[in-house]
């Protein structure tokens, strides 16, 4: 093995959307410099970043979890004025209201709605003609957005690149120790070409998603108790009566039919195929191994014939692909479907932060905790 030391002032592991928008703060609001990502990937935003629903939450969604819908109510104006580039708003967004087995009733939806300050009008009658009467109580027009996750990606390349940041790809950070001669820290890595090596440094960002607990040396794990779950979302090129439209079905066992603007296709997903299989995370069961060895047979067929029945023109999709990815949720939001943020400051790593936003416009949540964080350069 050959190894080969320098020392900077902070490792990001991930160089998904948080890993590169905390790389970017870090050198442009913090003003360390020396700052490298790794990612294992050979391009920027191709995991969880990628492989979603494109939604930015604006509250509607979570009417089990107030706090969720009212963080995503406050960061949707900022995610919108951060990246205008990358948000579809020019489609209809509907959410219909299941009159059996649906833990909220139509009338609730619209007091919540209310008091989150959410935007919500009654569906046209034409649009309302689409679901099935006897299934669906009642349809809102609702104000909610789609993100395009490619133009996110470029904007983490220009960014990264204008920052100084040093992009390693194909690169997986395998192990992070502490020095406890001079307070650093170490991350072994193993480039995919060969030679494995570490790099040390006095700042490690833990922002591998599902990855977070896969270290090995004196890394200790996350304190707070995940769920990994092999998901699927279809992509379906819809008829000409859908095309406009972004539909979700509440708030239960159904299904939801999005805008996926880096493909110009909608995604499909239903609350009951989606998911896989889960299991609970644990140090050495690998996320994204367990992902690849799976065979990845589609449920789309199931999706359709369960979704048809609601909104009868979706029989009409075609399906062109699956994204397949590993979705990471805290264990103790299990009940309440809520996407809060984990943020860890690892006592034993002095340095080492965990992170992981549970929607793409957390990364608000997580930038305020690290405002609080105090960071100084080794070159000051
Ligand atoms: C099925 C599904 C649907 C979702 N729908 C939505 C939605 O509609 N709206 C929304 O806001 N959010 C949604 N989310 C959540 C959203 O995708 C995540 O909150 C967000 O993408 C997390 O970004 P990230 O950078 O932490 O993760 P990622 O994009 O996964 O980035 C982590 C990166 O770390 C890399 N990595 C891992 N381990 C290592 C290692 N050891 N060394 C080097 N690199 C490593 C990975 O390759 C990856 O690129 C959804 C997620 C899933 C899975």
């Amino acid at each position: 093995m050959t190894v080969r030391q320098s020392t900077v002032d902070a490792v990001i592991i991930g160089g998904g959307f948080y890993g590169s928008s905390i790389a970017i703060y870090l050198v442009k609001t913090r003003g360390l410099r020396r700052v490298i990502l790794l990612e294992r990937e050979p391009w920027l935003l191709t995991r969880a970043s990628y492989n979603n629903q494109a939604r930015v939450h604006s509250g509607y969604h979570y009417p089990r979890s107030f706090t969720t819908a009212f963080r995503s109510r406050v960061n949707l104006p900022r995610f919108v004025r951060d990246w205008p580039q990358a948000i579809k708003q020019d489609f209809v967004k509907l959410y219909a209201i299941a009159r059996r087995n649906s833990k909220v009733t139509a009338k609730q939806f619209e007091r919540f709605c209310h008091q989150i300050g959410a935007e919500l009008k009654p569906a046209k009658a034409e649009l309302k003609q689409l679901f099935e009467p006897r299934l669906i109580e009642d349809v809102f027009l609702v104000e909610e957005y789609a993100f395009d996750s490619t133009r996110l990606a470029e904007w983490a390349v220009r960014e990264l690149k204008y920052a100084g940041v040093d992009v390693r790809f194909s690169t997986r950070a395998t192990a992070i120790f502490r020095s406890e001669a001079d307070n650093n820290l170490t991350v072994a890595i193993q480039p995919e070409s060969g030679g494995a090596s570490s790099i040390t440094c006095k700042y490690v960002f833990n922002c591998t998603y599902s990855g977070l607990n896969q270290f090995s040396g004196d890394f200790p794990r996350t304190q707070t108790e995940l769920k990994q779950e092999v998901t699927e979302i279809a992509l379906m090129q819809v008829p000409e009566v859908l095309k406009e439209l972004g539909i979700t079905v509440m708030d239960g066992p159904f299904f939801s039919m999005m805008p996926f603007p880096a493909r110009g296709l909608h995604t499909l997903s239903h609350v009951r195929y989606t998911p896989h299989f889960c299991w609970k995370d644990e140090p050495g069961i690998d996320p994204y191994k367990k992902l690849d060895e799976y065979d990845q047979a589609t449920r789309v067929d199931r999706m359709v014939r369960d979704a048809g029945r609601y909104l009868p023109a979706i029989r009409n999709a075609k399906y062109i692909a699956s994204l397949f990815e590993v979705k990471t949720v805290l264990v103790k939001n299990e009940g309440d479907d809520g996407r809060p943020i984990l943020f860890e400051k690892h006592e034993k790593l002095p340095g080492c932060y965990s992170v992981l936003g549970g929607k793409i416009d957390n990364i608000y949540d997580i930038l305020e905790k690290l405002e609080t964080e105090e960071f100084k350069s080794s070159l000051e």
